[in-house]
């Protein structure tokens, strides 16, 4: 999951979206689907899906990170809504529970993204449990089935989203690369663009910054610059 870390700030969208929930739920068909509601968390989650971590969606959906089983409570929950794209809402259903909660921890601390192979070698996400919470381990077996498909079809949509990774992680490589390599104001602006690439807003951020943290002796620069600064 994405999965990074995401802050459901409190501003104008989220007290619309909020509003709109409690108008919602007082209805006998009432949908958490709202106009506020969608604005709201395409804002918070910078419209990445916050379980594969793509951005560009054209297809995203609301997901309800606790199964709410026609419960009003969590269905109407703002707490409890997130932004996925179809392929991940459609998979997660409701058959992963409990899982990390992206907006209350890091994630990307508590399970480490890897992604293995390169020319001549077979390519492998792995997602490896940095401890053996059950949110932990249910958020692993969750993100293998999203990058990997459960059925035919979501296997072909898995391929699209390694794919668009794969891209990714090879142009981020490429920075990091030049990055050694330059000097002077060209190794400020590089650095200024990599730092931006390890943000929540990034697609894929999870496995770029497992890239740094793996290879902290090289690129020991860029290591935990995308947390907030301690106050
Ligand atoms: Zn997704």
């Amino acid at each position: 999951m994405q999965m990074v870390r995401f802050e459901r700030t409190a501003n104008e969208l989220s007290q619309e979206a909020i509003a709109s929930l409690a108008r919602e739920k007082s209805k006998a068909n009432g949908t958490c689907n709202t106009e506020e509601v969608n604005a709201a968390l395409q804002d918070i989650f910078y419209g990445k899906c916050y379980l594969c971590e793509s951005n560009n969606l054209q297809s995203c959906q609301i997901e309800h990170l606790q199964p709410h089983h026609e419960d009003p409570d969590l269905k109407f929950s703002w707490e409890n809504l997130f932004l996925s794209c179809t392929h991940c809402n459609n998979l997660k259903g409701d058959r992963y529970w409990p899982i990390l909660d992206c907006t209350k921890e890091d994630v990307d601390e508590h399970i480490a993204f890897r992604k293995e192979g390169y020319f001549g070698i077979p390519e492998k996400l792995k997602f490896e449990p940095c401890d053996s919470l059950d949110e932990t381990q249910n958020t692993c077996a969750l993100l293998n089935d999203i990058y990997y498909g459960t059925t035919t079809q979501k296997q072909i949509e898995a391929n699209f989203i390694r794919k668009k990774l794969r891209e990714e992680l090879s142009g981020f490589k490429n920075l990091v690369r030049d990055y050694t390599q330059a000097h002077g104001k060209q190794k400020e602006e590089l650095f200024h663009t990599i730092k931006h690439e390890l943000m929540n807003s990034s697609p894929f951020a999870a496995f770029k910054r497992w890239l740094i943290r793996d290879h902290a002796d090289m690129y020991g620069d860029f290591l935990d610059c995308w947390k907030p600064p301690i106050a």
